[in-house]
């Protein structure tokens, strides 16, 4: 396995030197730095490497190859592992950077989806339609829809959006307001409490509060607008396509 050639001038002593320190701590190491699983290399060079400590500096001292000492990993070998280490962490890197990506896609894709849906803000039979004309209401007629449910039940977005209002509004009571992505903001009143903040993302048919009596209300119930531009429209056909 390993080569002995007679060197002829001092140059060459010293190269054997050199080679000798290197192998030694190339043997120090642990096996497994050298990447080689061939045992002959290790089994052969303590037997050299005997004869070379004992000889160094001799005119007529053995040459062990270089190539030999570099098998084992010896000089520039930490250099070689700190690159793969390196290489190693590259690709890891990028596998994390794919996944968040893959991962922000089918997010993307999911919102896209749920964008598509509508529910109605209540589970509760409708009481008052849009557009029924009595004194009772301030402009003379009903400007959204009536949810008769019992005071405490959920109250939800009707659709994906983002909220623009919570609070109390005179004759609505506690209000929360909706954009929604086609630029409808829909109102819910009356709340006996609001479980959503300005400025968060809600979801459709993510609860946003509960049915109260606050403001102008007889009793419990979800009075339910749409406005586009700050007019009413009728709730009815952005909620079914139909009135
Ligand atoms: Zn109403």
């Amino acid at each position: 396995m390993i080569k002995v050639i007679a060197p002829n001038n001092r140059w060459i002593s010293g190269s054997i030197l050199v080679v000798a320190i290197g192998l030694t701590i190339a043997l120090a190491l642990p096996s497994n730095f050298s990447g080689s699983s061939d045992p002959v290399v290790v089994a052969d060079a303590p037997q050299e490497l005997t004869v070379a400590n004992q000889d160094v500096g001799a005119a007529d001292l053995p040459i062990v190859k270089v190539p030999v000492a570099a098998n084992l990993g010896a000089p520039g070998t930490e250099e070689k592992i700190q690159k793969f280490k390196a290489q190693a962490a590259n690709i890891a890197a990028q596998e994390v950077a794919r996944l968040a990506a893959e991962k922000e896609k089918k997010a993307a894709e999911r919102r896209a989806l749920r964008a598509k849906y509508t529910v109605n803000p209540a589970r509760a039979r409708i009481s008052v339609g849009y557009g029924r004309k009595g004194r009772i209401w301030d402009l003379g007629w009903h400007t959204g829809i009536d949810f008769n449910g019992d005071y405490g039940d959920p109250v939800y977005a009707a659709r994906v959006g983002k909220v623009i209002f919570t609070g109390w509004r005179s004759a609505y009571g506690r209000t929360v307001e909706i954009r929604h992505l086609d630029g409808v903001v829909t109102r819910y009143a009356h709340l006996s409490r609001t479980r959503v903040d300005v400025g968060q993302e809600v979801d459709v048919g993510e609860r946003i509060g509960n049915i109260g009596a606050t403001g102008n209300a007889f009793g419990a119930h979800l009075h339910f607008e749409t406005l586009v531009n700050g007019k009413y429209k009728n709730p009815g056909i952005w909620l079914w396509g139909n009135d």
